[in-house]
């Protein structure tokens, strides 16, 4: 096991890291930009060093930095979190190569499914269902074109070095396409430092279901259930669940096999999610991120798995203690993203927090780096806090996360706590009929 972990990265993730090192035993090493002094990150951890200037590149970004800071403390192990540098296969292999490890998969798992064209083409040499598309990225724009037309409008062009739901474009009919592939490649371009996109068919009424994963190094691939994520807006996730109202044990025993498929065919060791889009009983590989995600606690609540511990172990080359045999979620629990953004446009509210109290009780979850008086930077993500409500069944979670909301005050800056409070009432919600597009025609 390690004796000391670094993480390189901020916010309430590096603190859920911290807590799992510290249940374990292990010391702890915070990374932080110059904006980030005054985190409880920086004050919960054993040592920490300041590893730059805000801006991103220049400090949570910087593999030197952080590599050096982890050699100056003596730190074994470094935790990327998530975003940041946490898909980079380049800082995963340098970590290994400066005699630390890398909690997180191998470096050739990341670049395969890095790539989003070549994670499609691998998935279905894997044998699960892709979304009809292009084979891998494509050339010109009368490439797209001839792809389009063969499967059949509307389409999506995708960045393949994509995420975070940016660099995509919806095309509804070919006047659009060669406009549209333009765009979506300078977008890529400037947003990724790569033009190449591909094309998928546009689901229109899809639901967001995506598997957890989790492989060790003695060939144990195990899939935890499901996360429902189909409430977003702009692709990006608000609200998630676990089990989806709209999964049988049936369904969820073939996408979970579909996604260890997957983890096999790729030497996938650690925590991983498998994305998917659902509609009319077929589910669709889209992609897979190789990495600890946002809404991990909801897998945790109704698994009762410790998953940033078990990354650990595996990392430390120990087996993954989730027991053998038939696998249940256990209950239902559902996670409400509270962003730091005013919840009609979505428009980021950084500045001070003046007044703050923290929802508790039964049932309840919240993980966050904020307190009262604390100053949210304008560099960074919104991401407030993650308020996890659990119950013993969807219904059961819905009103104690009502009730969670209403306890839940934060003064100061806008966020999305009213959106959901609005969300938990809306009458398709309580029923789960819900897709990606439910938020196309909600506001508050
Ligand atoms: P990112 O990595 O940028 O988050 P994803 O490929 O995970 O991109 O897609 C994000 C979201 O975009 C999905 O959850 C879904 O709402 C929407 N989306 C992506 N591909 C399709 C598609 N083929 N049809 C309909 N919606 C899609």
């Amino acid at each position: 096991m390690f004796s000391k972990v670094l993480i390189a990265n901020r916010g309430e993730i590096a603190l859920r890291v911290i807590a799992a090192c510290k249940e374990m035993g292990l010391k702890t090493v915070a990374v932080h930009s110059e904006a980030d002094r005054d985190s409880l990150h920086v004050r919960y951890a054993d040592d920490d060093v300041c590893i730059g200037p805000a801006a991103s590149k220049q400090s949570y970004l910087s593999i030197s930095s952080i590599i050096a800071a982890a050699e100056i403390t003596g730190a074994d192990a470094i935790h990327p979190g998530y975003g940041f540098l946490s898909e980079n296969p380049h800082f995963a292999e340098i970590v290994n190569e400066c005699g630390l490890t890398f909690i997180g998969p191998p470096a050739e798992a990341i670049r395969l499914m890095g790539d989003k064209a070549r994670a499609r083409e691998t998935a279905k040499n894997a044998g699960v269902p892709i979304i009809p598309g292009s084979e891998g990225s494509m050339k010109t724009a009368d490439e797209a074109a001839e792809v389009a037309n063969a499967i059949g409008y509307p389409v999506i062009l995708k960045a393949a070095a994509g995420g975070g739901g940016r660099g995509m474009r919806i095309c509804w009919d070919p006047s659009e396409l060669h406009r549209q592939y333009e765009t979506a490649r300078n977008e890529a371009e400037r947003a990724f430092g790569s033009g190449e996109v591909y094309l998928e068919k546009y689901l229109e009424r899809p639901r967001h279901i995506e598997i957890q994963v989790f492989a060790d190094n003695f060939g144990r691939v195990v899939a935890l259930g499901e996360r429902e994520c189909s409430i977003q807006r702009r692709h990006q996730k608000l609200i998630e669940e676990s089990p989806s109202p709209a999964l049988t044990d049936e369904l969820r025993k073939r996408m979970g096999d579909a996604a260890i498929r997957l983890c096999q065919a790729v030497n996938y060791v650690n925590a991983g999610t498998i994305e998917f889009l659902f509609q009319d009983g077929e589910f669709y590989f889209m992609e897979m991120n190789t990495r600890i995600q946002v809404e991990h606690p909801v897998t945790e609540e109704v698994t009762g798995i410790d998953l940033v511990k078990e990354q650990i172990r595996v990392a430390a080359g120990e087996r993954l203690t989730v027991p053998e045999g038939e696998f249940r979620l256990r209950g239902h629990a559902m996670e409400f993203r509270v962003n730091a953004e005013d919840p009609v446009t979505f428009a980021p509210n950084p500045g001070k927090i003046r007044e703050l109290h923290l929802p508790g009780g039964p049932g309840v979850r919240v993980d966050t780096h904020i307190y009262r008086d604390y100053v949210v930077p304008p560099h960074y993500d919104s991401l407030l806090a993650k308020l996890v409500v659990r119950g013993k069944d969807r219904l059961d979670t819905i009103a104690r996360g009502r009730r969670a909301l209403e306890q839940f005050v934060v003064e100061g800056v806008k966020t999305t706590i009213p959106l959901h409070r609005a969300i938990l009432n809306n009458e398709q919600f309580i029923r789960g009929d819900i897709s990606t597009r439910f938020m196309d025609n909600f506001s508050l």
